[in-house]
């Protein structure tokens, strides 16, 4: 054997030595260490093993690369628009199964079995203990009232977590008013938008805002946090709503990608994620909403209040994201 071709068998291994020892691989835009609690107690329950590729951009396009050559058999991610942009790719594949039928509303699932939510999350907004009561926080459509001006923090505006709000507000009251609300939020902001959801709430606790938008499981992690503590006890967490609907409410979901080779364990692992266990799991280690019906949310999590989550139909909220990311970039809001 030439040293090039021991070299080539040695590659070889090395790219296939994960997916030949595990039985359910998994393209996931998850951190690790959210995922990795429910992958344990799938493997302990099972004895099935999982492998796991984090990913933090292109998952689309390296599963249409790979085609029927994928090792991925499931693909795990934040946001609806993703699940949405991986079926519309024809890299996913529709899992008939009862026992998924039952244990997830339909409202979080797709009505081809496309695509599988498994917790849901709430933007909602960070106020200022000291300096905002919480009855001053009322709809989304009030983030533009003068009262907020030079009062307000938010990440940028072409964020997911952005535009997915932003495509609420379009199918709450169309496009021109949506435009005028991104004036009037951008007209609020206390500086340029930048950081990430915690970032605004440390804005908030140095005194540079005194709101923000940010997602529920923000508060529990930064709790858990020795440096982040403080700033999660400098503010409420507020729930607010839209005219006429609720709080505005995202996923976090599950597919099974077109070529999933090992497609017996793959549907284990998916009904193991909407079970009572996995859900538990999902609440306590996560800081999310469990979907099942029967699971509840963490003590911690039940303790910022409840909500009525917004009735939007989730597709129609993947489908407007394109007229969200256009308004966002007319306005200039992040500039
Ligand atoms: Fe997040």
């Amino acid at each position: 054997m030439t040293l090039r071709n021991a070299l080539m068998a040695g590659a070889a291994l090395a790219v296939l030595a994960p997916a030949a020892q595990a039985d359910v691989n998994i393209y996931s835009y998850r951190q690790p260490e959210l995922i990795q609690p429910l992958l344990d107690a799938f493997t302990q329950e099972t004895g099935i093993r999982t492998n796991v590729a984090f990913l933090t951009k292109g998952m689309v396009e390296r599963l249409q690369a790979e085609g029927k050559r994928s090792p991925a058999d499931i693909i795990l991610t934040t946001d609806i628009s993703r699940l949405a942009e991986a079926v519309a790719a024809g890299v996913t594949q529709p899992v008939d199964s009862p026992v998924l039928q039952a244990a997830i509303p339909a409202a979080f699932r797709d009505t081809n079995n496309q695509w599988f939510g498994v917790t849901t999350r709430a933007r909602i907004v960070y106020a200022a203990k000291d300096r905002v009561d919480p009855a001053e926080v009322t709809t989304y459509e009030d983030l533009t009232d003068p009262k907020w001006q030079g009062r307000i923090c938010t990440r940028s505006g072409t964020h997911s977590y952005t535009l997915a709000l932003v495509a609420a507000m379009i199918h709450h009251h169309g496009e021109d008013y949506t435009r005028d609300w991104l004036k009037g939020l951008k007209a609020n902001l206390a500086r340029k938008p930048q950081g990430n959801d915690r970032a605004q709430v440390k804005a908030i606790w140095a005194g540079e805002c005194d709101i923000s938008l940010g997602n529920t499981y923000y508060m529990g992690e930064m709790l858990a946090d020795d440096e982040q503590k403080e700033w999660a006890n400098s503010v409420n967490v507020l729930f607010p709503v839209f005219q006429e609907g609720g709080t505005h409410v995202n996923i976090s979901g599950i597919a099974m990608t077109k070529a999933a080779p090992n497609r017996d364990d793959a549907l284990k692992l998916m009904e193991f994620l909407a079970s009572p266990k996995a859900q538990e799991i999902y609440a306590e280690v996560n800081y999310e909403y469990p979907v099942a019906p029967g699971s509840e949310p963490s003590a911690l999590v039940a303790s910022w209040g409840s909500f009525t989550p917004d009735d939007v139909n989730l597709i129609e909220l993947a489908s407007l994201r394109g007229a969200a990311l256009r308004l966002v970039e007319e306005v200039d809001f992040d500039g």
